[in-house]
């Protein structure tokens, strides 16, 4: 992002000590001893009664004492020891924050006993658990089974080859504007070509792109339906569908919702058709949105669903979740691969789904959605730049654009705004089609404190690259 400056250096010991604020120690310890190589002795000690946000872990200060710190870390440190309040979250993937305890406590555990066996070789229980428990959470009745894999394309690689194997089909159609990952699949499904697709081709035959619904930029749900019905007029037998593709909102194209009509729409057109509704919820899953899955909103039930990303707090896991009778058509050792569903992170993703109920995520995300919204609706007011602000549970964008006009996307500002961001202290991701939005994924397990305080670097850092008018009217 800002190059040299956001290299990250954690845990905290550099040259300034970083440790301020937001801790919990174990009930033993009342205070906090650090030491860093160049922090003056005698070490420091910092008094934390009831903070909130941290690493968790044995520091042993220079007088030999060791304090065991247990704390949720929402943040990073850059090799000067800047710190950071992370909004980005490595894009959607620590929806528990980084270095859960929980999540650190069940991989280190698990590491203790073995990181590797290839379930196809010899199978281990985290996995079997961790498939049953997506099994009973996946939307809708029908009985589902699961098969990991590591990554997110290749989540939808094998949702691809499962949909065809059971189809006995070949086309699949998906979105502009969507994002599917960048594997040769990956980037064929996906609907933008700079810089995915340019200078990489050829794409793989029989993907077909239709719009998806933007309300601000005038794309209804109807015009959607009008493409999709023109492609089966004019391009390809529906018959010969194997699958449709959607994201419940647009991740990398701007967070875009998928209206609950298009979605509802498309599963009765895929029924009629016999073509199976995939629906990726690699950015949307794990209570991002206030659901565990997007998809819920619509009470709509795929036929397959991949997940990724926040699955498993930052180690890395995915998975194609589907009906039970269309994930057993493909023959054994068809789907698959060496470190798919690793030991290390099949233990990371039962930590994770713990969290995600324990410390009640859902609730949670809508919370912090409503936070920013009602923040950022406050913002568009004093700054004309913000078109638009869209959300979803804790999936937050604005876009920015030019005059007021939603057809003068201003991507120039937004790649400003993300640096004058990153220079305070706040670490902000872009995105959208036209590289115009900035989509706020603060984990949901941050504290309020942290969670305005970093709401308030973003203030200043778009009064610096946008305003005129003062802060200090809407700064909560
Ligand atoms: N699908 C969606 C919706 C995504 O957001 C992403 C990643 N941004 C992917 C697929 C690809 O995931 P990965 O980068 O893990 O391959």
């Amino acid at each position: 992002m800002s190059g040299e400056r956001l290299r990250c250096l954690n845990p905290p010991l550099g040259r300034r000590l970083i440790f301020e604020q937001h801790y919990v120690l174990t009930p033993i310890e009342h205070y906090l001893v650090v030491a860093a190589s160049d922090v003056p002795s005698p070490p420091f000690v910092i008094d934390s009664p009831g903070l909130e946000d941290g690493f968790n872990g044995d520091v042993t200060h220079r007088l030999g004492q060791t304090c065991r710190i247990e704390f949720h870390l929402h943040m990073l440190w850059d090799v000067e020891g800047t710190r950071y309040i992370d909004f980005g979250t490595g894009i959607a993937v620590l929806n528990t924050g980084h270095l859960h305890p929980k999540v650190k406590a069940a991989v280190a555990a698990q590491l203790e006993k073995f990181t590797h066996t290839c379930f196809q070789v010899t199978p281990y229980e985290s996995y079997v658990e961790l498939a049953e428990q997506l099994n009973a959470i996946a939307p809708g009745k029908t009985p589902k089974k699961t098969i990991f894999l590591t990554t997110g394309a290749e989540a939808i690689e094998n949702a691809v080859k499962i949909a065809r194997y059971h189809t006995k089909r070949s086309a699949i159609i998906t979105f502009s504007g969507g994002f599917h990952g960048r594997t040769f699949l990956g980037i064929s499904l996906t609907g933008k070509v700079q810089p995915y697709k340019a200078g990489f081709g050829p794409m793989m035959p029989e993907v077909y792109h239709i719009p998806f619904p933007m309300a601000y930029h005038g794309v209804t749900v109807e015009d959607s339906l009008e493409a999709l019905y023109g492609l089966f007029k004019a391009d390809v037998d529906p018959a010969r569908v194997a699958a449709i593709i959607i994201e419940p909102v647009l991740g990398e194209g701007g967070f875009y919702v998928a209206p609950v009509e298009l979605v509802r729409k498309l599963r009765s057109l895929c029924d009629q058709h016999g073509i199976l509704l995939i629906v990726d919820e690699i950015q949307t899953g794990f209570a991002r949105t206030g659901r565990m899955f997007a998809v819920e909103y619509s009470g709509v039930e795929p036929d397959l669903m991949t997940i990724a990303k926040s699955v498993s707090g930052g180690v890395p896991l995915s998975a194609v979740i589907g009906k039970a009778d269309i994930m057993d058509a493909p023959l054994p050792g068809g789907l698959g691969g060496t470190f798919a569903g690793s030991p290390l992170a099949c233990a990371a993703g039962l930590a994770v789904l713990d969290v995600i109920k324990e410390e009640q995520l859902l609730q949670r995300a809508n919370h912090i959605g409503k936070f920013m919204t009602s923040r950022l609706n406050g913002l568009q007011v004093r700054f004309p730049s913000i078109g638009e602000v869209r959300s979803l549970g804790a999936m937050v964008a604005i876009e920015l654009v030019k005059n007021c006009s939603a057809d003068q996307p201003d991507a120039e500002l937004t790649k400003q705004l993300v640096q004058a961001a990153a220079r305070k202290g706040l670490i902000l991701l872009s995105c959208g089609i036209y590289g115009n939005v900035i989509r706020f994924l603060a984990p949901l397990t941050i504290s309020d404190a942290l969670l305005k305080e970093g709401f308030n670097l973003f203030e200043q850092a778009l009064q610096e690259v946008a305003g005129t008018t003062s802060i200090a009217t809407t700064a909560a």
